[in-house]
């Protein structure tokens, strides 16, 4: 792989309920080759219905159908990951690790959208209004530690950022969001899991995690577009992230398809 290697490690496809219906695997892999990319993971959505009161939209991409799409694919220029973006992997871990299995999964994004708000699990963005950001970061963070903790088998932790989407704007990192922050690359690191650089969300997020974090050596992170139709693929915002990781020294990694690594170069 050379240093140009491009990858976006983030794509929805037709098969997730939010994905777009001009998403084919076949438009999304013609998509990257216009852009140049080295490779794509189309990671669908796979959501489990939490607890009885959860009353989150719940989506699971129908697997065996997408994969009859994604061999047809095999020989275009651009790799085309077959993978899922797992919706808290930590609340069905043992059906989470199966499902590598069973659909051969290549890349698996461990993703939390929702957390436990006074006794019940609300989606995160329901929370943007009600509650601070350095509060609703602190829940979110806690809920990430949590799947982490499970050690379900996950290649990345998705969207870190994801709580400033409907938050609007960036807590200010307080002691404890550092810590917690500082865990979550520790443990990603020793687990070999890379931390996804998630282009929709705001830029400054990273910049908040490398102050968190200033010895960031050894840690792996992803780019992902979080594309939902064709046009998310390689937008402006994603370039700007292969640039920022690029001037902070991220390289692509020697051995693992579309990860970056930090070198000290
Ligand atoms: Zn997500
Ligand atoms: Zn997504």
């Amino acid at each position: 792989m050379t240093t140009t290697a491009r990858w976006d490690m983030h794509v929805h496809s037709r098969y997730s309920w939010d994905g777009h219906a001009e998403s084919t695997i076949d438009a999304l892999s013609a998509a990257a080759a216009r852009h140049g990319l080295a490779g794509i993971a189309i990671t669908d959505h796979v959501d489990c219905p939490c607890s009885q009161r959860d009353q989150r939209e719940v989506g699971r991409a129908d697997l065996k159908t997408r994969a009859r799409d994604l061999a047809q694919v095999r020989q275009s220029p651009v790799t085309v990951l077959s993978a899922v973006e797992l919706g808290e992997p930590h609340l069905k871990p043992a059906e989470a690790n199966d499902l590598r299995h069973r659909h051969g999964l290549q890349f698996v994004i461990g993703s939390v959208h929702s957390v436990v708000y006074q006794r019940d699990r609300v989606p995160v963005e329901h929370l943007g209004a009600l509650l601070d950001p350095v509060v609703l970061m602190d829940y979110y963070l806690d809920e990430v530690l949590q799947m982490l903790d499970v050690r379900a088998d996950i290649d990345v932790v998705g969207h870190l950022g994801y709580p400033l989407r409907s938050a609007g704007r960036l807590p200010n990192l307080n002691a404890g969001l550092i810590a917690k922050m500082r865990e979550i690359v520790s443990r990603t690191t020793r687990d070999d899991i890379a931390i996804e650089i998630n282009a929709r969300d705001p830029r400054l997020f990273y910049d908040m995690l490398w102050t968190a974090v200033p010895e960031i050596e050894n840690v792996t992170v992803t780019i992902g577009s979080d594309a939902h139709r064709l046009d998310g693929i390689e937008n402006h915002s994603v370039s700007g992230v292969r640039q920022e990781l690029h001037r902070r020294g991220f390289r692509p990694h020697p051995t693992q398809q579309g990860r970056l690594v930090a070198t000290s170069g």
